[in-house]
């Protein structure tokens, strides 16, 4: 696969947000200080990334309404933060203190070494410092060319008025549960069910939307240990149960069969007595050290025939079936039939 920065228009909401900013550089207007101010998590940081990679892109074409390509040295660098026109202020403890907006403003005295505009991104910028406030304000008014100040904050009220007055002021609005669940669907690969019941939770922050997605798979991982532990007891009305609940959202089996793979996967490097660190599920799972190399093996092929299956587009509760019999099979008998 090929990488790609974060670019405009992979941005999930903001479209008026970023017209703007292209607008303004399309008509060389772009404002040295700009303070991106609205709640945690909706997206300030990547929209502050993707606008210094498109005013500094060697690849994009002067049109009007270009953007950055994404897959340059220089947009890659920045997208990761890590170029070095990039000056990236954060609170150190509790603020942003004065040495490091000094430390900051000493490259100030030099031109960019490769980008066309050396932007100097502060999060939090409420974090910082009076001190640190008032040696950053005296740059603010006195602006050497080709610098760009991005500050960001979801707490505008406690920037300093005077920093405040000399940005040009950009609004971030929670997004929509449709743009979080479209964001979901669309970078994550969760269906639209479960999109939408993250997106739900989230209230409007991808970053929300990113833990709690975590946390579902946090479950669903130590649910699937449970089902497996229980196997080899389970009377047959209980494996169909569990063949049931997997085969009732075809688009959740990929997700699960990562899981199994994992888990017998495990279960053979425990048996060739390999380090428990090399293991993904170290401490949980400790039935597994009972299993037989055999047991695991013939495993693991129930679950690529589940994978073939999948592809085959197979009716998933018959899949789901022949997966769980044969999970079963493997971990009471260690042969693949
Ligand atoms: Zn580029």
């Amino acid at each position: 696969m090929i990488y790609c920065a974060i670019v405009f228009d992979r941005i999930p909401g903001h479209s008026e947000t970023i017209a703007g900013l292209r607008a303004a550089q399309d008509s060389d207007r772009v404002s040295h200080a700009w303070l991106f101010s609205g709640p945690d998590g909706v997206g300030k940081r990547n929209v502050a990334l993707a606008f210094a990679q498109r005013l500094n892109c060697k690849h994009r074409s002067e049109q009007p309404n270009q953007d950055a390509c994404g897959t340059c040295r220089t947009c890659r660098q920045l997208s990761d933060g890590r170029h070095p026109d990039l000056i990236t202020l954060s609170q150190d403890g509790q603020f942003i203190k004065i040495a490091q907006v000094r430390e900051a403003m000493k490259s100030l005295r030099f031109a960019p070494i490769d980008a066309a505009y050396r932007v100097i991104l502060i999060q939090d910028a409420d974090r910082l410092h009076e001190a640190a406030a008032n040696a950053l304000l005296k740059t603010l008014e006195e602006p050497a060319p080709r610098n760009v100040f991005l500050l960001l904050t979801s707490r505008p009220a406690a920037v300093l008025a005077t920093i405040r007055s000399r940005c040009q002021q950009v609004r971030f609005r929670s997004l929509t549960r449709a743009t979080v669940t479209e964001w979901l669907m669309s970078e994550h690969s969760l269906s639209q069910a479960d999109a939408e019941d993250v997106a739900g939770v989230a209230g409007g922050s991808l970053t929300a939307a990113q833990l709690a997605m975590d946390e579902a798979a946090t479950s669903l991982r130590e649910e699937w240990i449970g089902y497996v532990a229980e196997l080899p007891r389970a009377n047959p009305t209980r494996l169909l149960e569990l063949a049931e609940r997997l085969g009732a959202n075809k688009t959740g089996i990929p997700n699960v069969l990562d899981i199994l793979r994992l888990i017998f996967r495990d279960a053979m490097l425990r048996s060739v007595h390999v380090e428990s660190e090399k293991l993904t599920f170290r401490s949980k799972a400790e039935f597994l050290s009972h299993l037989q190399p055999t047991s695991a093996v013939s495993a693991l092929r129930y679950i690529d025939d589940a994978d073939n299956a999948l592809h085959r587009n197979i009716n998933p509760r018959m899949l789901a079936e022949h997966l769980i019999f044969g999970l079963r099979h493997s971990m009471r008998n260690g042969r693949y039939r």
